[in-house]
């Protein structure tokens, strides 16, 4: 069976094939255009994708040695996103299905980003708890089978990849934030400044609080050294890295108390950061959890991920129609 998926719910152009059960390709075109912005402009977002998805797609092809032709299925990214983005990649998906004759798959993105555990041969048994923890999203999620799973916690407002990024643009760093925040982080001493740790109840999230505390802490301390956050940017990373760490573990340790699951697994942006994945190998020991970490490249948005989503869907010929439309504010 040869797959084709296309990702483009956000500022990630990529495609990947899927033969029978591996990956053989996984192109990803970031976009740097929202650098100099601080952040994601939607409609330089779609027009980028525009301009990427061909030369994407033929590079995924190309790369798996796959012609078109010996497709099975076309699979993309139906939400959550951002409207013009999920577009370019539907209407690119349904376009090719059609002209091939072949099936249309959608996919869920945040199911995907928990699907990712399925790429290669380690992977969580059912039922197991996955935190994703992304830009837009922070969610426990309780997976009884691949398409079967349910949110028991979230976030109420910013996701945890937002709180990084607004943490480091009060630190002057460029966006998106969330990866240099752990690289300075590394050199740093994680109990150099205490942040107050906002109290949600049960499962869920917020993060909202931790990033209007940071700015209150950084105005006051450069009102007496204006030179503070030169001087300490390794510790003010280290510090801002661990609050949010232990607000995540937090809550992951109580779902797993409270449903009993010890398979644990993470995905998402954020699970590519090291601080995270230190502190849940730890505390993966202490409690005698099964501990599963994606590798780097199906950590933030990535094809491979739908591609593997898809593969399941497919195996139910869960297929839909050339009437399918995105949904920008998806859930499952
Ligand atoms: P969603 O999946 O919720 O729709 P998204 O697709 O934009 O959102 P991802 O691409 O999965 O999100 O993740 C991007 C986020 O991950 C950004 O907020 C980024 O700062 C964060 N991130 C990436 N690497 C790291 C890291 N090493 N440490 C902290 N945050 C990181
Ligand atoms: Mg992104
Ligand atoms: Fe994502």
């Amino acid at each position: 069976m040869n797959l084709l998926a296309i990702e483009s719910s956000c500022d990630e152009t990529s495609a990947a094939v899927l033969v029978d059960n591996q990956i053989r390709s996984n192109v990803i075109a970031a976009q740097l255009i929202h650098e100099q912005y601080g952040g994601v402009v939607p409609e330089l977002a779609s027009r980028a994708h525009q301009q990427h998805i061909v030369p994407v797609v033929e590079r995924a092809l190309a790369d798996a040695k796959i012609p078109k032709t010996a497709l099975d299925a076309i699979a993309f990214t139906r939400g959550p996103g951002l409207l013009g983005s999920l577009l370019v990649g539907a209407s690119f998906a349904k376009a090719l299905a059609l002209g091939l004759n072949i099936p249309l798959i959608e996919v869920n993105h945040m199911q995907a980003h928990v699907l990712a555990h399925f790429i290669g041969d380690s992977n969580p048994a059912f039922p197991f708890l996955c935190l994703t923890v992304s830009g837009g999203h922070t969610q426990i999620v309780r997976v009884r089978a691949p398409l079967d799973m349910e949110v028991i916690g979230q976030t109420q407002d910013d996701a945890v990849g937002e709180a990084f990024d607004k943490s480091a643009k009060l630190l002057n760093l460029p966006y998106p934030g969330g990866p240099l925040i752990d690289r300075y982080a590394r050199q740093g001493n994680p109990l150099a400044f205490r942040f107050p740790l906002a109290e949600m109840p049960g499962l869920d999230f917020s993060f909202s609080g931790i990033k209007t505390a940071i700015l209150y802490f950084l105005r006051d301390q450069i009102k007496t050294n204006p030179q503070f956050i030169d001087q300490n940017l390794p510790d003010i990373c280290a510090s801002i890295q661990y609050t949010l760490v232990q607000m995540l573990l937090t809550k992951l340790k109580r779902a797993a108390r409270e449903t009993g699951i010890r398979d644990i697994a993470i995905a998402g942006g954020v699970s590519a950061n090291s601080g995270l994945r230190e502190a849940l190998q730890k505390t993966g020991q202490e409690l005698g959890w099964r501990v599963f970490i994606p590798a780097f490249e199906y950590c933030t948005d990535n094809a491979a991920m739908i591609a593997m989503a898809a593969k399941f869907k497919f195996d139910q010929s869960d297929f839909v129609g050339q009437d399918v439309s995105p949904l920008p504010r998806m859930s499952f």
